[in-house]
């Protein structure tokens, strides 16, 4: 079996109402780079909550790393359009969040402070945000913090990294720049990465497989591999 698998999904937000995906399956499997691109509305959005167990199919089955999910996961790290970092804490307390929440860090952070704060410092660096642990997110401008936002989804060392719209916010060279620090990551860390865009230049550039998705109701259309030269 794949690390992420779908057979044969439907979602209905509502009883009788209408299918945001319909008869969605694919296979990922473990490292990969996978893009999704379509329309807005599609339901890109839609397949992240699938698969983060935020949401139950209505008809068929969604499993990652051998299992039907059941709910949230905590191989999982998130990243969105907004940065979504909380204004009263630093970057360092920022990124430190999910040792606070994600098992099976969760009801360590007293003991282990020490640890953590390492490692939080060793993947801000990894994220050039090295020098700015004691900032707070209005004195950062809005690449560093989406910077902050995927080294906060990285720090619990999750197997599956989900990005939704991660750099849609990012002028054109700020977004270029991240593109290249997310394949770093992705070179030196092993895990698997979602990333749901409406930019196909981005999904080219970064992703080894594109599924293209279409819309009412939200369908695969095509999976493509990607081999090209990486820089
Ligand atoms: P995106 O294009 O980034 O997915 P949307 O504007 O489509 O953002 O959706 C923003 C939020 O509103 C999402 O959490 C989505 O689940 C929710 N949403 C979208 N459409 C509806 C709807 N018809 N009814 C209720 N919630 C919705
Ligand atoms: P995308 O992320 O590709 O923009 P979404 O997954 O957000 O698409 O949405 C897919 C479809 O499901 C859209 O028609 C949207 O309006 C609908 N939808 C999304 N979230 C909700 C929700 N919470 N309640 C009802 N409908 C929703």
């Amino acid at each position: 079996m794949s690390f992420v698998e779908f057979e044969n999904v439907s979602l209905r937000y509502s009883e009788g109402g209408p299918k945001a995906i319909e008869d969605v399956s694919l296979q990922i499997e473990e490292g990969e780079f996978v893009a999704v691109v379509g329309p807005s509305g599609c339901g890109k959005s839609t397949l992240m909550k699938l698969i983060s167990g935020l949401k139950p199919p209505s008809e068929g089955y969604v499993y990652v790393n051998g299992r039907q999910v059941g709910g949230p996961l905590s191989i999982v790290g998130m990243a969105f359009q907004a940065a979504n970092l909380l204004p009263w804490r630093t970057t360092l307390e920022n990124v430190m969040l999910p040792m606070e929440i994600v098992e099976p860090y969760r009801g360590q952070l007293r003991a282990r402070r020490k640890e953590f704060e390492e490692m939080a410092r060793e993947q801000l660096k990894r994220v050039g945000l090295g020098g700015f642990e004691d900032k707070y997110p209005w004195e950062l401008s809005g690449g560093m913090q989406q910077r902050a936002s995927i080294c906060r989804a990285l720090i619990h060392k999750p197997r599956l990294l989900m990005l939704d719209e991660p750099f849609g916010a990012l002028d054109a060279f700020t977004r270029e720049e991240l593109w290249c620090m997310l394949r770093d990551l992705w070179q030196q860390q092993p895990f698997t990465v979602i990333l749901v865009t409406h930019d196909l230049r981005e999904a080219v550039f970064l992703a080894d497989t594109v599924y293209v998705m279409s819309k009412r109701p939200g369908r695969i259309l095509v999976k493509r591999q990607i081999d090209l030269p990486r820089p």
